[in-house]
């Protein structure tokens, strides 16, 4: 099973793929996820993403395509994945509808995420990411067990730089601009499927069980 997940920043991708991973058994790839780290480790294509990443601009597509083609062709991504952030423009999905093409596969759904621009700027305020681990958590909404410390790993819960609410306004922009134009993409490709992202994170997983099936 082979997913991706579109939506604005902060409407609940990442949260629904993690449990879409844990259900299904497959794989839950995030390119931000992927970046973070880069940057902990001050690898070089840590520093270059850093710079667009703090600007809340995207990371440009010749450094992102390769990354995930190469992800996906790993043995664990063989039976299907998840794919969290990416795409994100017209381009980044053309490399992976080419580059599983190639291997006479695709895209079996696309679950578009669906927040209004109001909602995800509080959403965003109260987002809490693990340093370490990538868990992320909502001080209302996912409240960990102890206030700024992460359930699964015991290290500190920090409001991500580029969750700062100027930061989020630009990301929006760039949403709207490059990203949205893939749902577009993919209703043409006949995979896509909405969601209502402003429900309970259980309710919003249930809608989506019912399509992927138990
Ligand atoms: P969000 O939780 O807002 O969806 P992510 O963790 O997915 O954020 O991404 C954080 C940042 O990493 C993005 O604002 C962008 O700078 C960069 N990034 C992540 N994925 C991509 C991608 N597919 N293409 C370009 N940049 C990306
Ligand atoms: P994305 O990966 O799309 O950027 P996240 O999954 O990180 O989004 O969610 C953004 C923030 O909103 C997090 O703090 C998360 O705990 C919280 N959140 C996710 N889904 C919901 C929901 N359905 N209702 C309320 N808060 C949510
Ligand atoms: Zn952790």
């Amino acid at each position: 099973m082979k997913v991706i997940m579109l939506g604005a920043p902060g409407a609940g991708k990442g949260t629904q793929a993690k449990l879409i991973s844990e259900k299904y058994g497959i794989p839950h790839i995030s390119t931000g996820d992927i970046f973070r780290a880069n940057i902990k480790n001050n690898t070089e294509l840590g520093k270059k993403a850093k710079e667009f990443m703090d600007q809340g601009l995207l990371v440009p597509d010749e450094l992102t395509c390769d990354l995930v083609v190469d992800r996906i062709s790993q043995p664990d991504a063989a039976k299907g994945f998840i794919l969290d952030g990416f795409p994100r423009t017209i381009p980044q999905a053309e490399a992976l509808t080419n580059a599983l093409n190639k291997r006479n596969e695709a895209i079996d759904y696309a679950i578009d995420v669906e927040v209004p621009d109001e909602v995800i700027v509080n959403r965003m305020a109260g987002r809490r990411a693990c340093v370490s681990c990538g868990a992320t958590y909502h001080m209302t909404y996912a409240a960990p067990a102890k206030e700024g410390i992460c359930d699964k790993c015991g290290c500190e819960l920090i409001l991500r730089d580029d969750d700062k609410p100027e930061t989020v306004t630009k990301r929006l922009n760039v949403y709207h601009t490059q990203t949205q134009p893939l749902i577009e993409y993919y209703t043409k490709a006949g995979v896509l499927h909405e969601f209502d992202g402003t429900k309970d994170i259980n309710e919003i997983f249930d809608s989506i069980t019912e399509l992927l099936g138990e």
